[in-house]
């Protein structure tokens, strides 16, 4: 599957770039590293600037540039992303590579009872993806829903696209255009009273779509940021796929990219949800979520998460829980504090560590579903 193949190398220039694939497990080592407050950026306008910069310099085609020495680079190699802080010690996470049903934690405290009954949530795939192929319509896995980058982005709100200019944005699904235009005009649809450019435009030129259907008695809107134009007018009905404008870089963005948010209840940066919870997942994917939390039953914030086959030895996918702070929102009923979206169903050996502390689990992701994972923390050793 050429989406699959792009996504894991796209992965793994971000966790190494300079770095040959066959090291990327070492890279990710490197990347956990990353994820201290200390490199959070100090306003969110820079740290914007600095994410979107990456974005700019993280397009396949500079994605390929930096990974064989025969293409031209059409950016300074200075701008890649690259993981600075020391490696952790040895990196014990990985499961042993033989099929077992029940994975052993290399942990050295007794595994606790498999936790509680699982939360009653209801999958609500309503949305189609906003960009169609042959245009990339992969969720960005550098940057998703309340990640910060591994410590080097403002909380994320919503999920990215990246695209070339002029590439077609589609609505996610039926409703009405309640806000088209400049962000801020008449109405800011991104962070509520701050300047984030010379227009005070944080989406730059946005959409918003309110859809027909509630969920939950709750009006459900989905947002389009950072649009170069705009092909539709407060008022229009649009239905799913319907072209309501173009990827550009308007508002706090330096590269090309389509940001999307689903917002629910209210049409506020504050009221988002995770979108790979409403977009449909691909063909042969499910979602997997779940708490990663501690004995006390806490969740953990940012604890590092890694997926692999039973049979492999390869990482084929690492993600974070949601980063702390109140600008991202667990879905209503699920109440998650991580997402993995898009993810090949089959088993998978799941591991979660915060500093040495480490739990693994075997789970099966089923096609189209979402998949629940309980993973709490075993206590530090003392
Ligand atoms: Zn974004």
């Amino acid at each position: 599957m050429p989406k699959r193949k792009k996504s894991t190398s796209f992965l793994v220039l971000l966790s190494g770039v300079a770095l040959a694939a066959l090291v990327a497990l070492a890279a990710l080592g490197n990347v956990k590293g990353i994820s201290g407050a200390g490199l959070r950026a100090t306003t969110q306008a820079e740290a914007t600037a600095v994410e979107l910069a990456l974005i700019a310099s993280l397009t396949p085609s500079t994605a390929t540039a930096t990974t064989e020495a025969t293409a031209t680079p059409d950016r300074p190699p200075t701008e890649t992303p690259r993981p600075t802080r020391e490696p952790r010690p040895t990196r014990t996470a990985r499961p042993t590579s033989t099929i077992t049903p029940t994975p052993v934690p290399t942990a050295t405290h007794t595994p606790r009872p498999t936790p509680r009954a699982d939360p009653q949530g209801t999958d609500h795939y309503w949305f189609d993806r906003p960009i169609a192929p042959p245009d990339d319509n992969n969720v960005a896995l550098f940057y998703p829903y309340a990640s910060t980058g591994q410590g080097q982005y403002p909380v994320h709100s919503g999920v990215e696209f990246v695209n070339t200019i002029g590439v077609p944005v589609l609505a996610a699904g039926t409703g009405t255009i309640v806000f088209a235009g400049a962000d801020g005009d008449p109405v800011r649809v991104g962070p509520p009273g701050r300047e984030y450019d010379e227009d005070g435009s944080y989406y730059g030129n946005a959409v918003v779509i309110q859809h027909d259907e509630t969920y939950k008695g709750q009006r459900v809107y989905t947002l389009y940021g950072h649009l170069d134009r705009v092909a539709v007018s407060v008022g229009n009905r649009v239905a799913t796929g319907d072209k309501i404008g173009e990827v550009g870089s308007t508002g706090v963005a330096l590269g090309p990219h389509l940001h999307f948010e689903v917002r629910i209840a209210r049409n506020s940066y504050y009221d988002t949800r995770n979108p790979q919870l409403w977009l449909k997942p691909f063909a042969g994917n499910g979602t997997l979520i779940g708490r990663v939390i501690d004995e006390r039953g806490d969740p953990i914030p940012e604890a590092y998460i890694t997926l692999q086959r039973p049979d492999s030895e390869i990482i084929g996918r690492y993600e974070y829980s949601y980063a702390e702070g109140n600008l991202v929102n667990g879905d209503d009923e699920w109440q998650e504090n991580f997402v993995i979206g898009d993810l090949p169903a089959g088993q998978w050996i799941v591991a979660a560590s915060v500093g040495d502390r480490l739990i693994t689990r075997q789970i099966f992701v089923v096609e189209g579903q979402t998949t629940w994972l309980w993973l709490e923390m075993p206590r530090d050793n003392d």
